[in-house]
Order: C-alpha cells, then sequence, then structure tokens
C-alpha cells in the first residue's frame, strides 16, 4: 500500500512538474529512440544532448537531473529510461503523433438484444460506443488514437472489446489496467447486481453486467463454445444472457430456483456470494462468483 502523504514516496505533482519542461520531453523521446534503435544499452551524456538538440550543457544538465530516479536513471556507462520512463513516454507520445480518429456512427453485422434494431457503433475521442437506434447502451471502451489508426469500424470495435476483457482479467487479479496498482472488484447487492472495479489512484473504471467475470471464466467459456458462442468472434452484447436479463435466473442457497422477478433483481447472496444462473437456448449453466466477482464453482445443469 502506497501512503500518498509520506515522505520518501514523491506526489504526483512532482512527478507532474518533473515533465513540465518541453526539454523534459524531448529527453524522454530522444531516450524511447535509442532505446528502440539500441535496446538497454545506456546513452553517454553528450550523444544523449546532441540527440535532443541542446547546446548549452549546464541547461540540458539541469533538465536531465529533473527526470532522474523516477523516469530516468543513470548508470556507470550513461543514461536510460526506467520502467515507469518507458511507461510514462509510451503514454504522452501515444497521443502526441497521431490525429484523434473518428469513425462511425454506422451500423454493424449485429443486432440489439434489447429491440432487435442493428447496433450502431461509433469511434469519437479515443472512445468506442455500440449503441442502437433506440439508444439501448450495448458496450462502450477506451481506444488509444494510434490503435485506431487505419483501422475500420468493425476492427476498432473488436480491439476495444479485446481491451475490455484484459482489463477485466487484470481486474479480477487485483491489478489497475493503467496504473497497476491494486483494484477491489465487487459484484454488487442481490438488487443491483454489477460488476465493478474503480481504481482509487488513477481515473480507471470497469462496470459492467454481472456476466462480464463470467464470460472471463474457462469453464463459463467453453460451456458457451459448446453452445456457439466465443468471445473472440462473437460480440459482447450477443452472449444472451449478456443482454437480456431476464435469462440470468436467481438460485437460493439450497439450489432451488426462486422465480425472482425481474424487478429485484435475478441473483441472491450468501455469505457475500452470489449464485448466477446462465442459460442459452434450453441449456443452462449455474455459476457462484465470490464477493470479488471471482466464478468459484460452475454447475451444468
Ligand atoms: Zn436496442
Ligand atoms: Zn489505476
Amino acid at each position: 500500500m502506497s501512503d500518498p502523504e509520506s515522505d520518501d514516496e514523491p506526489a504526483p505533482a512532482d512527478a507532474f512538474a518533473a515533465l513540465s519542461d518541453p526539454v523534459r520531453v524531448d529527453i524522454l523521446d530522444a531516450l524511447t529512440d535509442h532505446h528502440r534503435d539500441e535496446g538497454p544499452e545506456p546513452v553517454g551524456f553528450a550523444a544523449l544532448r546532441r540527440r535532443v538538440g541542446v547546446r548549452d550543457s549546464g541547461r540540458f544538465r539541469y533538465h536531465l537531473n529533473q527526470l532522474r530516479a523516477r523516469f530516468v536513471e543513470r548508470t556507470d556507462d550513461g543514461y536510460r529510461l526506467t520502467a515507469t520512463g518507458a511507461r510514462v513516454a509510451g503514454a504522452i507520445l501515444a497521443g502526441t503523433y497521431t490525429e484523434s480518429v473518428s469513425l462511425g456512427p454506422a451500423e454493424l453485422d449485429s443486432t440489439c438484444p434489447f429491440c432487435g434494431t442493428p447496433a450502431v457503433a461509433t469511434v469519437q475521442d479515443g472512445q468506442c460506443v455500440v449503441s442502437c437506434a433506440e439508444d439501448h447502451p450495448l458496450f462502450s471502451w477506451h481506444v488509444p488514437a494510434n490503435a485506431t489508426t487505419d483501422a475500420t469500424l468493425s476492427e476498432v470495435v473488436a480491439l476495444a472489446e479485446l481491451f475490455a476483457f484484459q482489463a477485466i482479467e487484470q481486474a479480477l487479479a487485483g491489478v489497475c489496467t493503467q496504473c497497476y496498482d491494486s483494484v477491489e472488484t465487487t459484484i454488487g447487492d442481490p438488487a443491483e447486481p454489477g460488476f465493478r472495479a474503480v481504481c482509487d489512484t488513477c481515473p480507471a473504471r470497469v462496470a459492467g453486467p454481472i456476466s462480464f467475470p463470467l464470460l472471463v471464466d474457462p469453464d463459463v467459456a467453453s460451456w458457451c463454445r459448446t453452445h456457439g458462442y466465443t468471445l473472440r468472434e462473437d460480440h459482447v452484447w450477443e452472449f444472451p444472457f449478456v443482454g437480456d436479463d431476464a435469462s440470468v435466473e436467481a438460485v437460493d442457497a439450497r439450489g432451488t430456483q426462486s422465480g425472482a422477478d425481474a424487478d429485484d433483481g435475478d441473483t441472491t447472496v450468501d455469505g457475500g456470494e452470489l449464485v448466477v444462473t446462465v442459460a442459452i437456448d434450453d441449456d443452462s449453466l449455474t455459476a457462484t462468483l465470490d464477493g470479488d466477482g471471482r466464478v468459484v464453482a460452475v454447475e451444468e445443469n
């Protein structure tokens, strides 16, 4: 656990301040180029200064020192990016050289499970949003601009779905997808079940139906595959138990179908666990989720 107030842990403001001068961003850029060309070998002071194009060596050293420790490390042979420096450089450069892409709105080869009208996708300001003529929210996820260059709308949607499911798996492992701090997952209460992972450190947030953690479980995924659904080939909103809440049915602690009505949820909680029944066609599967959303038991009915 990191304590933002502790003295040996630099405050986020200090990290932002360290990047506040264009020369320092140019230094990260030059070290990134060097890393690409030469691998992790450090680059000497003079060579780095020439790459960045600063003539005044005192001024250059001052800016380089502002990046030391956190973003740049000094070895006996010169300077190189730290692991954090490489990630920060990646994040800055990802948005620097790529124009934001706008695609759609356009219909996908898919229909809305709620109303049957075609699913419509839009990519704007780095966000991929899928909805329908009736504005049913089907899917929304962030896609960085440089990942969308030259891609078609359906390729971007597929990529966004891949990112979303990687984020769910990473959140279930207790790690934030953006800042790698520890993150807690929750599944809500029976009246309002839903999968959530909200980072305390950065703006990362995963929120979706209770079926999200089920879809990435190997046993559930393999059962879905035998019923003709795979995450790679089908959109997340096309899985019958994702789009249609009614097919997620409540089962009480003794395993009896409760026949709960749709209004008060389709799930029960037993000691923080949640038992959901997932149905495709005439078959169903009962999965038990612990309070963190991890699948602890799967049973075919
Ligand atoms: Zn709809
Ligand atoms: Zn985070």
